[in-house]
C-alpha cells in the first residue's frame, strides 16, 4: 500500500472543535494536492475536541489511507498539537495549516515552490487579512515589535499556513503557546526563513479559540522566545550583566554615602542608602540566578542530538547525522 512509502509532503492540521470545517477542508486539500503531483499525507491532530471532529476525521481515514489522525488525551493547545503532528510526519516537506478554512489549501504549491528556492521555513503572510479590526490592529503592533526585537523580518509571524523541511520541525521544541513565534525559534537555529503572501478567508464555521488575552500572552511569549534564541546558551550574559550593573550602581551610591559618613554627616535617614543596599542585593541575586541557569544549560547541552550543520564538503552521506552525546558514556569503560 501507498501508506508504507514516505510521502513527499505531510500536511499537519491541529483541530479543536472543528466539526463544521474538517470535511470541507479535506475536500479542498484533495482538490489542490491531487493535481499538484507530489505524494502526500494529511495528518489531523485532534486537540481534545468535544464535538464530532475526531469521529469525522476517522471517517476520512477509513475512506482515504492518506489521511491520518492523532487524538490527544485532552486539550493541550495548538503548540502541543503541532508538536505531536511534527513527530508523526513522514514527508520530506511539512505544511501546517489551520482547520477553519481561513488558510487556503490552494496556496500550498506557492509555499513549496519557495522552499525549493532553498529556504528551510516559508511562512504565509495573510494578505489581505480577513479578520475583525479588533484582531488585526493589535496583531500588527505585535508583529512590528517582534520584527524590531528579534531582527526576523516577517510581516506575519503567527500565520497558520507554513511550510518546512522535515529536519526543521524535528529540531523544534514547541510547548505552551510558542507556536506564535516559530519563525523566530527556527531562525535562531540558523535556518533560512522566507515569507510569501497568502490568501486569507473569514472563519468558515465555529468560533475562534482565542480571546483578547492572546495579545498579552503574545507579548510574554515574545520575551520568552527572545531570551531563548539569544541567551539560551549563555544566560549568565543577560542575568549576570544586569546583576553586575545593579551591583556597580549600588556600590557607587553606598560608596558616596560612606565618604559622607567619614566626613561626619549622618546618612541613616538617606533614601539613597536603601536604594544602594537594594541594588547590591538584587545584583548579587541576579548573578547567582545566572550561574544556576548556566548549570541548567550545561546539563541540557549534553543531551542535544540535533545537528548544527547545513552542509559539509568531502563527508558525503554523513550530513545531518545526530551529534554524538558530549556527556561521558560510563557504561563503555572496561
Ligand atoms: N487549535 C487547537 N488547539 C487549541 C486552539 C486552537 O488545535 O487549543 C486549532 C484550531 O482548531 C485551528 C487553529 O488551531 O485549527 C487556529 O485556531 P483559531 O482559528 O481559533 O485561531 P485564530 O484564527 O483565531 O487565530
Ligand atoms: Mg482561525
Amino acid at each position: 500500500m501507498a501508506t508504507l512509502e514516505r510521502p513527499e509532503l505531510s500536511v499537519v492540521i491541529p483541530a479543536l472543535n472543528e466539526e463544521g470545517n474538517i470535511t470541507k477542508l479535506y475536500d479542498r486539500l484533495v482538490e489542490t494536492l491531487d493535481p499538484f503531483g507530489r505524494t502526500y499525507e494529511i495528518l489531523f491532530v485532534d486537540d481534545g475536541s468535544r464535538d464530532g471532529t475526531a469521529a469525522l476525521a476517522e471517517d476520512l481515514c477509513r475512506k482515504d489511507p492518506r489521511v491520518k489522525l492523532i487524538v490527544l488525551r485532552q486539550n493541550f493547545g495548538k503548540a502541543a498539537a503541532l508538536s505531536e503532528g511534527f513527530t508523526a510526519a513522514r514527508g520530506a516537506l511539512v505544511v501546517t495549516m489551520d482547520c477553519d478554512l481561513q488558510d487556503d489549501p490552494a496556496e500550498i504549491p506557492k509555499l513549496v515552490a519557495k522552499l525549493d528556492e532553498g529556504y528551510d521555513l516559508v511562512s504565509g503572510w495573510k494578505y489581505p487579512r480577513r479578520d475583525p479590526l479588533s484582531k488585526i490592529i493589535p496583531s500588527k503592533v505585535i508583529n512590528w515589535v517582534a520584527r524590531w526585537v528579534t531582527g526576523v523580518h516577517l510581516h506575519d509571524f503567527n500565520c497558520g499556513l507554513k511550510a518546512y523541511r522535515l529536519n526543521v520541525v524535528q529540531d523544534l521544541a514547541l510547548y505552551g503557546e510558542l507556536h506564535r513565534y516559530i519563525p523566530v525559534l527556527v531562525s535562531g537555529r540558523g535556518y533560512r526563513v522566507g515569507e510569501v503572501k497568502v490568501c486569507h478567508h473569514p472563519r468558515h464555521s465555529g468560533r475562534s479559540k482565542y480571546g483578547v488575552e492572546r495579545f498579552l500572552r503574545g507579548f510574554l511569549d515574545l520575551i520568552t522566545v527572545t531570551f531563548l534564541t539569544r541567551y539560551n546558551k549563555r544566560p549568565i550574559h543577560l542575568l549576570g550583566g544586569i546583576g553586575a550593573l545593579f551591583f556597580f550602581l549600588g556600590c557607587i551610591a553606598n560608596g558616596y554615602l560612606s565618604v559622607l559618613w567619614l566626613l561626619g554627616y549622618g546618612i541613616g535617614y538617606r533614601p539613597l542608602l536603601f536604594l544602594g543596599i537594594l541594588l547590591i542585593i538584587v545584583g548579587v541575586q541576579l548573578g547567582c540566578f545566572g550561574l544556576v541557569a548556566e548549570m541548567l544549560t550545561q546539563l541540557s547541552h549534553g543531551r542535544e542530538r540535533d545537528s548544527l550543520v547545513r552542509r559539509t564538503v568531502g563527508l558525503d552521506g554523513r550530513q545531518g547525522e545526530p551529534r554524538a552525546r558530549t556527556s561521558p558514556d560510563l557504561g563503555s569503560r572496561s
